[in-house]
């Protein structure tokens, strides 16, 4: 079995706790020994890389992936983009992914019913490069929630499929689960996008949400819910969702019910597209009411998330890169958003960023420890003193997925080693 020793890193471990020098050795798929008496383990027949200094950390999980989002303006061109050109942007999107650090995505929908299915399954059978992908079906809508883009003279696919009533959603989401999904998706409240109100309305009822749980929790599934708004996140909360994303208008009662399930669910705020929308799209790009909302939403997710890190709330990062202002590949500015909007130290941030997505990926990975999957980053600079290192893929020496080393840039560990030398 390949071996791998790390030698001279600064170790960040994925607990939060302050990186440690130590030497790092990998057998197979998993990390055999993390040492802190450096220059003791015997190399063996291992290939022995000297990282000087550099940080070794867990692989980035992307917690609320769409790999089949295509970095265009507005849903409705995700909608018209047909399966096969989806299906190959899909297939790059992942490489993209692997190539900044992600060795986990957790999907949060797929545009098509199919398409994660078939990427993860390449992946897996290692036909393609990329991430590990929990593969999700596409977002079960009801008339007139996020993803409907039907009009009356003109029917338009999107990336949702409607379902109205308990049993048009109970048939929908045995159908994604057929064809090999790990997860379904549920609307439930509105959103910025829709014809029919702002994010705080609440579309989705509760025997359509129990309807969707009830089928995927029969077939050991996993159920992911859209709740922007308070009564959004307690209807999920309530029927059993989960992984439940946005929920920046959570109000007490809300939070209250996500603590009392912070041992089994994972939230999502997706903060990079309220970020870029607010902060970063021309004066002009949005309508005005579009643009109020996103702002609207940044400020209560300023208010919520501070609430939920301090309840113990496990929150993951990534979320709806794949826009325009959002590009797939820049996911890892999530970890800047955390900081600078929610609340959260460095560290904190970057245990949203590994071990909360592991845990959420159902993956014994996220640390950097004895016994854990190898999936790992070796990263030129200090991700803590600077989380944004970690958006430069340039930076990443080595990504090492399943000790796989899929990236090992030896030409950098060269220049690090001659200017240590200097
Ligand atoms: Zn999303």
């Amino acid at each position: 079995m390949a071996q791998t020793l790390f030698r001279n890193c600064r170790v960040w471990d994925g607990s939060g706790a302050a990186t440690f020098p130590a030497d790092v050795l990998i057998h197979g798929e998993h990390i055999r020994t993390v040492a802190r008496d450096r220059g003791q383990l015997d190399p063996g027949g291992a290939d022995v890389i000297d990282a000087n200094g550099m940080t070794l950390m867990p692989g980035l999980v992307e917690g609320h992936s769409h790999i089949t989002f295509i970095n265009a303006p507005r849903p409705t061109d995700i909608g018209d983009t047909p399966p096969e050109e989806h299906t190959l942007i899909a297939a790059r999107n992942v490489r993209l992914l692997l190539d900044h650090g992600f060795t986990s995505a957790y999907s949060a929908a797929s545009a098509k019913l199919r398409i994660d299915v078939v990427i993860r399954n390449a992946i897996e059978a290692g036909e393609l490069p990329g991430p590990r992908l929990r593969a999700c079906g596409p977002e079960i809508t009801v008339t007139g929630g996020l993803g409907d883009d039907r009009r009356v003279h003109q029917f338009r696919d999107s990336f949702a499929i409607v379902a109205d009533g308990p049993t048009e959603v109970t048939k929908l989401a045995r159908l994604c689960i057929r064809e090999g999904v790990d997860s379904i998706k549920l609307n439930i409240s509105g959103d910025d996008f829709t014809r029919t109100g702002a994010p705080p309305r609440t579309v989705m009822s509760e025997a359509e949400i129990t309807a969707g749980v009830t089928v995927a929790h029969d077939f050991y599934r996993k159920v992911n819910a859209h709740c922007r708004a308070a009564e959004a996140v307690k209807r999920a909360v309530r029927c059993g969702v989960d992984v439940i994303y946005h929920c920046e208008h959570a109000d007490e009662e809300a939070l209250d019910l996500l603590e009392s399930v912070k041992e089994r669910v994972f939230v999502g705020p997706a903060i990079g597209l309220l970020h870029a929308a607010v902060h970063e799209a021309p004066a002009g790009a949005l309508h005005p009411g579009l643009r109020q909302g996103f702002e609207l939403g940044l400020e209560a997710a300023a208010r919520a998330y501070p609430e939920m890190k301090k309840r113990g709330i496990r929150v993951v990062i990534g979320g709806d890169y794949g826009f325009a202002r959002t590009p797939q590949g820049e996911n890892a500015r999530d970890i800047a958003h955390f900081i600078n909007h929610l609340g959260y130290s460095p560290a904190e941030a970057l245990v949203c960023a590994t071990s909360h997505g592991a845990a959420l990926m159902g993956i014994h990975a996220g640390y950097v420890r004895k016994g854990f999957l190898a999936d790992l980053l070796l990263v030129d600079g200090d991700p803590v003193a600077d989380p944004n290192i970690l958006c430069d893929k340039d930076r990443l020496v080595a990504i090492l997925k399943g000790g796989d080393a899929y990236k090992l840039d030896r030409s950098a560990l060269q220049r690090r080693t001659m200017r240590a030398a200097e």
